[in-house]
């Protein structure tokens, strides 16, 4: 389709799959703020140093060529035509720069999200009201099922390809690495209000690299983990969740992303755009005379 620079906004913790190796998804957006979904990458991009010149984090800009993913109806789903191609361009180091972008981006609530039909969002909750492990036999979500299943084929014979319902092979990049081991992904999330006055309570899981790599660490949410995804990001951070739904159930989302400027971080005033604007497509509509 073309090549685009994307502000990387999130990156979450590798799914294994048996035929294709560790995959990671990446969401960020676009020149024109634009959400964009960058699905799958192969994990060895940060796990590899072959790929170190190519290897980016959160708040790097990319610049990539992209194309619609077309087995993934999600509009904001972009297939990266060569992975190998991927070029860092930039980074955004400053926090009042950074929300000011969160700020043009931002939902004001998880329903707005739901309802739009994006499958892509950020927001700011209203009230966090508890991080925490849940076990297995109380997912309620059919979408937390079906990740946690995913990241388990390591262990069965589901391929990729046969979860997404991909047939042509070619449309995956070149992961095969079959030897390696991802521990069990867990459930774990938080508890909260979104700003929605009729908000009955989130729980939702959260997918996020850094979280999970925090979680893998210790194995336990009391101590660390707790101290500085709960404690930490209440008391002296503003958190706000990046949320994306999964390619099958479009109305379970889940906290792909953690977003924390300082407490009291101001948004930068600008005097030109963020984000450039699309020049409106011509339809019939723009050559018909109006009659007033
Ligand atoms: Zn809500």
């Amino acid at each position: 389709m073309a090549v685009e620079k994307i502000i990387v906004m999130a990156l979450t913790y590798p799914e294994l799959s048996k035929k294709h190796g560790p995959i990671v998804c990446v969401a960020g957006v676009n020149e024109y703020g634009e959400w964009r979904r960058l699905y799958p990458l192969p994990f060895k991009i940060w796990s590899e140093d072959d790929y170190k010149n190519i290897k980016f984090h959160k708040w790097d800009v990319i610049e990539v060529d992209v194309e619609k993913a077309r087995h993934d109806p999600r509009k904001e789903s972009m297939r990266v035509k060569d992975w190998r191609q991927i070029k860092v361009v930039g980074h955004i180091e400053d926090w009042s720069l950074r929300l000011s972008i969160v700020q043009e981006l931002l939902d004001p609530d998880i329903e707005t999200i739901v309802k739009s039909g994006r499958s892509l969002g950020v927001i700011k909750p209203r009230e966090i009201l508890d991080f925490y492990a849940k076990p297995r036999q109380r997912l309620k979500e059919d979408a937390e099922k079906l990740v946690l299943e995913k990241m388990e084929e390591a262990d069965s014979t589901v391929t990729l390809l046969e979860y997404l319902g991909i047939k042509d092979e070619h449309l995956l990049p070149e992961v095969k690495e079959p030897d390696t081991k991802i521990e069990k992904l867990p459930w774990i999330g938080y508890r909260f209000y979104c700003r929605n006055p009729q908000c009955r309570g989130h729980e939702m899981m959260v997918i996020d690299w850094e979280a999970q790599e925090l979680f893998r660490k210790y194995k336990v949410v009391e101590g660390p983990v707790k101290e500085k995804l709960f404690n930490y990001m209440v008391e002296e951070r503003d958190l706000y969740f990046i949320v994306g739904n999964t390619w099958k159930y479009h109305k379970s989302f889940m906290i792909i992303g953690l977003f924390y400027p300082p407490k009291g971080t101001k948004t930068q005033k600008t005097l030109i755009p963020l984000f450039k604007k699309r020049a409106k497509p011509k339809t019939l509509d723009n050559f018909i005379l109006k009659r007033e």
